[in-house]
């Protein structure tokens, strides 16, 4: 090891995922590949890609994804290290922050009064050790100030493995994959659904439809990123 790599290190230990620069008090991303992560304009654009995947279920009303990216992009990679592995919870509440106060000006959040967190399953957390969906709502909430609620839905089965299963029935919504276990809180809200990466939208829909007996509740759905 170089010197200078050594003395870098021990003055500024954390360093950017991206570019490798150091990074400043409580950044996980630089401001330079921050600014250049791939934005959508879905905040302002009803009809979008998003809505399309997600236009059937009937509490439905609005959504949008934040960035875009291409298979095989950094931000793929840097999204799947804050994920998977050791994992990476302050990038993604960081990611919120940002993505919050880029959009609380377009009225994309207007209107909201609960935000949910797509659930893990039980097990899965437990090997985890985090909830990404739950990172990203933290980060929202802390520009939004809105409540947020993390027992009422609950993930009742794990998805199968994805090499297990065809495309065919990833794509599939499954209702009983997700459950609501006290409708009579949620009577009438108008609730925010963040999940960190869609990308056909079976899971969302997959959530949406454990509010079937919630009487009344209209849903917004908001994701980190959208896979092309
Ligand atoms: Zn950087």
């Amino acid at each position: 090891m170089r010197i200078g790599t050594y003395l870098t290190d021990l003055f500024f230990p954390y360093t950017c995922p991206v570019c490798h620069e150091p990074l400043g008090e409580e950044e996980s991303l630089c401001p330079k590949c921050m600014a250049q992560l791939p934005r959508t304009e879905q905040a302002l654009q009803r009809d979008n890609s998003t809505e399309v995947l997600l236009q059937d279920d009937p509490h439905f009303r609005w959504g949008g994804c934040w960035l875009e990216y291409e298979k095989g992009s950094w931000l793929q990679q840097i999204m799947f290290q804050a994920k998977f592995g050791q994992g990476n919870p302050p990038l993604l509440r960081q990611l919120g922050q940002q993505a919050a106060r880029e959009w609380v000006d377009t009225g994309f959040f207007d209107g909201i009064d609960l935000i949910m967190p797509i659930p893990l399953h039980p097990k899965r957390f437990r090997t985890r050790g985090f909830n990404q969906s739950e990172w990203i709502a933290k980060g929202l909430q802390d520009v939004l100030l809105l409540p947020m609620n993390t027992d009422n839905l609950t993930r009742e089965r794990n998805n199968k493995k994805q090499s297990q299963s065809g495309r065919e029935e990833r794509q599939q919504i499954q209702s009983g994959l997700f459950a609501v276990n006290h409708p009579e809180e949620l009577y009438k809200k108008t609730i925010l659904i963040v999940d960190d990466i869609i990308t056909t939208g079976a899971t969302v829909c997959s959530a949406m439809t454990a509010f079937k007996k919630v009487y009344g509740c209209k849903i917004a759905v908001f994701a980190l990123a959208k896979a092309k």
